[in-house]
């Protein structure tokens, strides 16, 4: 007893003094990087982990340990919390994981915006104030058809924003199949009693006609609704009226139609064999007065709320109280545009990386999954191709597909593999499937796969 306790104070008296450590050549180059505070507290930290594990019966660390323990922890302690992974799930618009990327064009000019002063609410023509909101105005209006645009933080913010303007104490109609919940806790129905507006259900879950609409307007009527179905289908006995005969019907009785389109899609997701997701152009075609959707899905952009229609209604929401508070700031606004330029030069299959990975054809896909394998076979690693499935993700085209091949690992614990993985120095995210663990190329762009070959024979060699 005796023995073991004279053994502790013989640990405890190898634990080096905080000032003794602080004055060790290798600690002090340390404080040049993180600073004289952060260190001091790291040391501090260190040493009282260290009598804890004593107390506990470890011994004490060699003495010449001590600056790299320090290193490490400083480290560790300074790894951003936000941080790019790897997607390897082949899901595109991936919400947990960010949903798009960024083209290189959108990042260029979010360095140049961010790096210096810019034009964001000055007039270079006029030499005077101008408005941040004439940023993508020209771009989204030719791009759509419509006939004015604002962007906002994010689509729901876009929702919230159009509802609270035009709509605040008066009766808003909307179909049953329609409300809606999106995920994250965004429901249709929350975000417009927050908004002012009255909820008046109309039609049943599954049939909604055009004369329940008309049959439930009143004096105290202010819009139409209608919200994109995003992140579910209904199939069987269905019906709900198209958009161009909502509209009808809305105007026939002085109300507004409002479009909550969703993902944004304003390319023909059909060219590439999946389902037909609306098209703003289509909505602004059909004569809806506003329509909203995000920037992050389909679009391709950065995270942002797009209203466009009518000029005098998006004036009002422009000059709305609340257009300040979800304003979006210049780095979105820089992304934002130079995404749109991609689609306005025909470009954003070839630019936007959510597009390039929708069209990315199998074979190309099989060409660098086996370039994977080939790799990982050098270095004794074994791997299979197994055909699979992408999917567009983002609460989009809910169940559809693309065909993709994929890297197979076969593991006897392969949550173990997928937990070292992601505690890769870049995080890699991956699927599993029973006993495989399942790598899509779909949505590791080029230029991450090396990073990738590495994590991968890191955990598994
Ligand atoms: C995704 C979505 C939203 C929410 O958009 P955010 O950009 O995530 O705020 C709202 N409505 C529909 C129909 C959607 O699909």
């Amino acid at each position: 007893m005796n023995e073991a306790i004279s053994e502790r104070q013989t640990e405890y008296r190898k634990l080096p003094a905080v000032d003794a450590l602080l004055r060790e050549p290798a600690v002090a180059l340390l404080m040049g990087d993180y600073g004289d505070e952060l260190v001091t507290e790291c040391v501090r930290d260190l040493l009282a982990a260290s009598r804890q594990q004593i107390a506990a019966g470890a011994s004490a660390p060699d003495v010449e340990c001590w600056p790299a323990l320090i290193h490490a922890q400083l480290a560790a302690q300074s790894t951003p919390s936000l941080r790019p992974v790897i997607n390897a799930t082949g899901i595109i618009v991936h919400t947990n994981l960010g949903r798009a990327l960024l083209s290189a064009a959108a990042l260029k000019a979010v360095q140049a915006v961010g790096a210096g002063y810019s034009s964001l609410e000055y007039d270079l023509a006029a030499g005077a104030r101008g408005s941040r909101h004439d940023h993508a105005r020209r771009l989204l209006c030719a791009l759509t058809g419509a006939e004015d645009a604002i962007v906002v933080n994010n689509n729901a913010a876009a929702v919230y924003l159009a509802l609270g303007a035009l709509c605040q104490g008066r009766e808003v109609l909307i179909s049953r199949s329609q409300l809606v919940e999106i995920g994250g806790g965004f429901r249709i129905p929350d975000v417009l009693r927050q908004s002012g507006a009255r909820l008046v259900e109309v039609g049943t879950t599954n049939r909604t006609h055009l004369r329940d609409f008309t049959l439930a307007v009143t004096a105290e009527s202010a819009a139409i609704m209608r919200v994109h179905s995003s992140n579910f289908k209904q199939i069987g006995f269905v019906t709900m009226p198209s958009l161009a005969e909502l509209t009808a019907a809305a105007h026939k009785h002085d109300l507004l139609l409002i479009d909550d389109l969703g993902s944004g899609a304003l390319l023909d997701t059909t060219r590439y064999g999946l389902a037909p997701e609306p098209m703003v152009q289509q909505s602004v075609a059909a004569g809806a007065d506003l329509i909203t959707f995000s920037g992050d899905k389909l679009l391709g952009g950065p995270q942002a709320g797009i209203i466009i229609g009518r000029a005098e209604l998006v004036e009002r929401l422009r000059r709305h109280p609340m257009a300040r508070a979800l304003r979006v700031d210049k780095l979105t606004l820089a992304a934002f545009e130079a995404t749109l330029h991609s689609y306005r030069r025909g470009r954003a299959v070839q630019e936007l990386p959510v597009w390039q990975m929708i069209a990315a054809p199998v074979a190309a896909l099989q060409a660098r999954a086996s370039g994977w394998q080939a790799r990982l076979a050098d270095q004794g690693v074994a791997a299979q191709l197994q055909a699979g499935e992408s999917a567009v993700g983002g609460g989009a085209l809910p169940g559809e597909t693309l065909p993709t091949m994929l890297l197979a690992i076969e593991h006897a614990a392969p949550d173990r593999i997928a937990a070292a993985l992601r505690s890769q120095p870049t995080p890699v995210v991956c699927r599993i499937q029973q006993d495989r663990l399942l790598f899509d190329p779909r949505t590791v762009p080029p230029e991450q796969e090396e990073t990738l070959l590495t994590a991968l024979l890191a955990v598994l060699q």
